[in-house]
């Protein structure tokens, strides 16, 4: 058997000739789905790799070495969705008593898990804006456990500094989780900073084809990964192996959609920042954006999501009725564009007031350009504001 490339490779390469790249028994370049529940013991004495597909199936386990493999880290758990995930990987590390740190501006998901259900276990949270480092210094109690962090935010896309963040969750002894969904690891691989565990939302960039719900979990090392796995076969949020199959289908092509999204996102930041319809342009290339050189230090780009701010309410409900070729729907991350209304989708449940304070007003439209030709997304966006 051939040397499976190491880290030798450029990243590009090792998207699709590592880990769960070939089926081992039959070199086939496609790793076959299992859908197999239970496996047949030759020896109850003998431990063999698969007993029961709650605890491994070897669909999963082909995707769960190829997201550990991405991330640069020693072990990787498929969960049924993004949820499933950040829950998971949350449960694995805290335990009653605790007290965790987490970016103010967290996916709308976590939000309602730490403020509705973690507290109910006695899990106390402190919410903080973690783009200033001093902020989580001051936060951080004799009980605080974890430091969560999310970078670029959403919507707004404000940059963390993660070395930064980690040095100081170091210092007070707290793990270190990040959830990477609007980079995805193409782009930014934050273990090798120093993070312990990374969370995903497959069901965005890694999936990128709005076909799936999926969620991962990678982590720095096999300790981590035997608290996230005893919570993975306990509470049983795995992925089943035809959703493992369709992600790691989806994964083989994360490079090429990512490269070409991200030229979209930059090219639509810079185009619609002369429109005199635009009154606020939030992406993290742009040079004026205070997370650029942050962002530019630690990450390979600067992502494919953008989020404008129109004019008027008028402006952004015209947009919404008029396009064509964008989707307004919510999601990120598809070969489609998809164009969506933080007011009225992700932060709905949030009070108008503490939105207008976050900085998240009426007139917010957030941008996920898909692999059409970004001119005539330009134009879409163009048209449908004037018309
Ligand atoms: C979508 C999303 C999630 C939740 O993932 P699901 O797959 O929908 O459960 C978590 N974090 C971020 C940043 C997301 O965009």
């Amino acid at each position: 058997m051939k040397s499976k490339p190491g880290k030798r490779f450029n990243y590009d390469t090792r998207i699709l000739h590592e880990a769960g790249a070939k089926d081992p028994s039959t070199g086939a370049l496609s790793v076959p789905i299992f859908n197999a529940s239970t496996y047949a013991q030759d020896d109850v004495d003998k431990r063999q790799p698969f007993d029961y597909s709650r605890s491994g199936n070897p669909t999963r386990k082909a995707l769960e070495d190829t997201l550990a493999a991405l991330e640069n880290g020693t072990n990787g758990y498929a969960f049924a969705s993004g949820m499933a995930a950040i829950s998971s990987a949350l449960m694995a590390v805290l335990k009653q008593g605790d007290h965790l740190v987490i970016a103010q501006d967290i996916y709308g998901g976590t939000y309602r898990l730490v403020t509705k259900f973690l507290v109910k276990y006695g899990i106390k949270h402190t919410f903080v804006d973690t783009t200033n480092l001093q902020n989580i210094e001051k936060a951080i109690l004799p009980e605080t456990k974890v430091l969560f962090l999310e970078t670029p935010s959403n919507p707004l896309l404000k940059i963390t500094d993660v070395e930064g963040a980690v040095k100081i969750a170091r210092s007070h002894k707290l793990i270190s989780i990040i959830d990477n969904t609007f980079m995805s690891p193409y782009l930014f691989r934050p273990l090798d900073l120093g993070v312990d565990i990374v969370v995903h939302s497959a069901t965005k960039f890694l999936g990128g084809h709005s076909d799936l719900i999926a969620g991962a979990v990678i982590t720095a090392t096999e300790e981590l990964g035997h608290e996230v796995y005893t919570v993975q076969n306990t509470c049983g949020a795995v992925l089943g192996p035809n959703d493992s199959w369709l992600l790691m289908r989806g994964i083989k092509t994360l490079g090429a959609r990512i490269k070409a999204q991200q030229e979209s996102a930059s090219q639509l930041a810079f185009r619609l920042r002369e429109q005199k319809w635009v009154s606020k342009v939030y992406y993290p290339g742009l040079p004026n954006h205070p997370g650029h050189n942050i962002m530019a230090d630690q990450a390979d780009g600067f992502g494919a999501v953008l989020s404008i701010e129109t004019d008027s309410l008028e402006r952004a409900s015209r947009i919404m009725k008029n396009v064509k070729i964008w989707s307004v729907a919510v999601s990120l991350g598809g070969v489609e564009s998809i164009l969506s209304y933080p007011a009225k989708m992700s932060h709905a449940a949030m009070p108008a007031e503490e939105r207008l304070k976050a900085g998240i007003t009426d007139n917010l439209i957030r941008l996920s350009p898909g692999l059409e030709d970004v001119t005539d997304l330009l134009d879409d966006l163009c048209g449908s504001a004037k018309g």
